[in-house]
């Protein structure tokens, strides 16, 4: 099943945790220093790296939806 990552912005402070995981997924905003997410949709294979950002996360901004 592909799945769908979202980042809650006001809780993201940049801490990189998310990069570090999971960087096929995630990048920081120079500008903002707010997580960007890669992609769109995501295929089941990345699942235990997106599942590991989330864990890592320590402002738990990052939150995956089953499509
Ligand atoms: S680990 Fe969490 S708080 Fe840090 S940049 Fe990634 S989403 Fe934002």
């Amino acid at each position: 099943m592909a799945f769908k990552i979202t980042v809650d912005l006001p809780a993201c402070q940049g801490y990189a945790n998310c990069l570090v995981e999971a960087s096929a997924l995630f990048d920081i905003d120079d500008d903002t220093n707010k997580a960007i997410i890669l992609g769109d949709e995501h295929d089941d294979v990345l699942r235990g790296l997106a599942e590991a950002a989330k864990r890592g996360c320590p402002a738990h901004a990052i939150h995956l939806e089953d499509l």
